[in-house]
């Protein structure tokens, strides 16, 4: 059984504030996930009315230490002095019998010291939405933190309309993020930024503890594993929308699910949050905004560091995400390896792609059933454009020859890495629509199960293969959630 260890409780009290969480007027359980639980060793919770109420907000759960954790960050660019946990609360860190810690912190469970006149609250679309996301990016195999529970509420919440409410129950191994250090690199608390940087080195990065310089081993690992998120992001079309840097986390994996989603046709410059009018979280701009952010980082460590060994750090991102883009394209285009002019062949296919407006997830799952003797297969359908089609395929067929993959081990290499299913807005809102405007859960458990193995062939969920309704191009995703 999992034990409560929580040390980052143990932390200066000026890092938090210890809250408890405002009960939902009632509230029900929508969604357990089954295998994250017993990966936790927690699964006899979800037979314990009382332990589930305390994940839902209502109750105290034995040995956790709510709190709200401080921290600050860049918002479109622009340093926002204080943001903090404002409708997060942080349960506590369980120790998992193998050596694993994990952080449980609940998400819409009322206000803290840091919600600045805000209700603390989520409301069920966007606990939806960072449920399924969450779970659909572990299924791709990308780092993320994880959803435990959604339970739903009657109780409404004020966005654009009257909305319903609802608690998620997320786990990460922490929820630290680059604001918490800028935060106290403005304030020039540096003792407690110390403390902090100290504190993610031994929980998250126990190996840069005997480096010559701790502090700017922390650093490089967060470079390169926020550089290998953006690329892991980009392969498979994710965006997530709003990239300040209190969304970064200091563990690289993918947090704070707002108005994100996946490309549905491939369009470089597509931004899914409606408020950003200037495309700066644009699915193009991920990886420089990662760049950007890691240098709001930096900037917070550089007393530690000095600057010139931190903009060495920083440098390091650039071919770090390279490299770590070629591997990934690499491999979704079923190349056993990156050779110098495979970079000219890939950007003709996403020009292509781009050209003819092709469904990115579909023209890659498909691409792995393309005959190299024939230079044909089922992929030349998604393209109006057949010649063009054609031309690239020529190029593609010749490269293909170059190699000693078979085309059947090279399909199954690119069943691996390229999708079939992937959280589609649409599929995300109608679900959400059942949910809310006839109590129907059974989409929202259709989905939550499709989304575990996305690259398996599930053919009873061969529909949500299919290219997405004429609708969902009218869904807007804002900020407020
Ligand atoms: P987000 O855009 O969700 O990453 O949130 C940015 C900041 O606003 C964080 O400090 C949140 O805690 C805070 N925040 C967002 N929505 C609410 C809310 N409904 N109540 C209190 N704080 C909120
Ligand atoms: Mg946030």
């Amino acid at each position: 059984m999992a034990q409560f260890i929580n040390r980052f409780a143990r932390l200066p009290d000026a890092l938090f504030a210890r809250v408890k969480a405002t009960p939902l007027s009632d509230s029900r359980l929508l969604l357990w996930n089954q295998a994250l639980a017993q990966q936790l060793q927690i699964e006899a919770w979800q037979q314990q009315p009382a332990t589930l109420a305390a994940l839902a907000g209502d109750g105290h759960l034995v040995g956790s230490e709510p709190l709200a954790a401080l921290y600050a960050g860049h918002q479109f660019g622009v340093y926002v002095p204080q943001l903090g946990d404002g409708r997060a609360l942080w349960l506590g860190e369980l120790a998992v019998a193998d050596g694993q810690c994990a952080e449980l912190q609940l998400k819409g469970a009322g206000p803290t010291p840091f919600s600045r006149g805000a209700d603390g609250r989520a409301v069920l679309r966007s606990s939806v939405r960072e449920y399924l996301a969450s779970e659909a990016m572990h299924g791709l195999g990308i780092p993320t933190t994880r959803a435990l529970a959604l339970f739903a509420s009657s109780q409404l919440a004020r966005r654009e309309r009257w909305e319903p409410t609802a608690v998620v129950c997320r786990v990460a191994p922490t929820f630290i993020r680059f604001g918490s250090f800028e935060v106290l690199y403005w304030r020039g608390e540096t003792a407690l930024l110390k403390t902090l940087a100290d504190f993610v080195i031994e929980q998250s990065y126990p190996d840069c503890q005997s480096a010559p310089n701790p502090y700017q081993a922390l650093l490089q690992c967060v470079v390169l594993r926020t550089a290998e998120l953006m690329a892991a992001w980009q392969a498979v079309g994710f965006v997530h929308g709003v990239m300040n840097s209190d969304n970064m986390s200091i563990a690289g994996l993918t947090l704070d699910y707002g108005p994100y989603g996946f490309l549905d046709r491939y369009v470089p410059d597509q931004v899914f949050n409606h408020s950003d009018d200037h495309g700066r979280y644009a699915f193009s701009q991920q990886p420089r905004i990662g760049l950007w952010n890691l240098y709001c980082l930096g900037q917070a460590l550089i007393d530690l560091i000095g600057k010139d060994t931190t903009l060495a750090v920083l440098g390091q991102y650039e071919a770090h995400y390279q490299q770590a883009w070629q591997q990934n394209m690499a491999a979704k285009l079923g190349l056993s390896e990156w050779q110098p002019d495979d970079a000219a062949l890939v950007e003709a296919w996403l020009a292509l792609l781009a050209e003819q407006g092709a469904d990115y997830t579909r023209a890659h799952r498909l691409l792995a059933y393309f005959s190299s003797t024939e230079a044909a297969g089922p992929v030349r359908d998604e393209f109006v454009d057949r010649a063009a089609f054609d031309q690239w395929a020529q190029r593609y067929q010749q490269r293909l020859q170059q190699q000693a993959l078979s085309d059947a081990e090279r399909q199954t290499m690119m069943l691996a890495v390229n999708p079939k299913y992937i959280l589609r807005n649409y599929m995300a809102e109608h679900a959400i629509q059942q949910l809310e405007q006839h109590q129907d859960d059974s989409e929202l458990q259709r989905l939550a199960h499709l989304l575990q193995q996305p690259y398996a062939e599930q053919e009873e969920y061969e529909a949500y293969f299919a290219h997405p309704p004429a609708w969902a191009e009218g869904i807007h995703l804002s900020c407020s959630s």
